[in-house]
């Protein structure tokens, strides 16, 4: 399917390093950097945080988030996102475990895609403070297409840990 030029927001995490020099944020650096390699623009991208694991994983994330712009269609970019984790040495089956990247489309101009197993706006984004934190450095006014609530919002609440449900509405 091909879509016009379309912005997305994208998140980058990090908890393995890939080597004495490539440290998780290092990792997080280099991959912002290679987005810009891909075939979009790199239009923003947030400072790097540190963030406590998620999971039974120990170590500790460095994350961060990047607006891009590109023609790609949600699934197209997420394939490209995908070798990129590999190329920063992401093995396939490690879900809740140590990982060098990973890299998630959370936000897309287009509004809500929901085929073949992508979900865009990610389904978890909502109650992720390491998510939503840089992201609202970058794009504090973006609108969640599904709630109607911009980014700032959005990060605020989890700040106020009042219970909402799977797609953060409130209960
Ligand atoms: P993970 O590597 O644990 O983030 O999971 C990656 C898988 O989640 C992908 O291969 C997709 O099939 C699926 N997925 C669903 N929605 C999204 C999204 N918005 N961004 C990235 N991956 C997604």
């Amino acid at each position: 399917m091909s879509v016009t030029r379309a912005s997305y927001a994208i998140a980058l995490g990090s908890n393995r390093p890939l080597s004495a020099r490539l440290t998780p944020q290092a990792l997080v650096i280099a991959a912002m950097a290679a987005l810009d390699q891909l075939p979009l623009k790199l239009c923003a991208t947030s400072p790097v945080i540190g963030s406590a694991p998620l999971g039974p994983s120990l170590r500790r994330y460095a994350n961060a988030a990047a607006i891009v712009e590109t023609d790609l269609s949600p699934p197209a970019l997420l394939l490209r996102l995908k070798t990129l984790e590999r190329t920063f040495g992401r093995r396939s089956g490690q879900r809740w475990g140590a990982r060098t990247l990973d890299l998630d489309i959370i936000l897309w101009s287009g509004g809500r895609w929901d085929q073949r197993g992508l979900h865009v706006p990610h389904e978890a984004f909502r109650q992720r403070a390491f998510v939503l934190s840089p992201l609202a450095s970058i794009t504090p006014l973006w609108r969640d297409p599904v709630t109607g609530l911009r980014i700032r919002h959005l990060l605020a609440r989890t700040r106020q840990s009042k219970p909402v449900d799977r797609i953060g509405k409130p209960l």
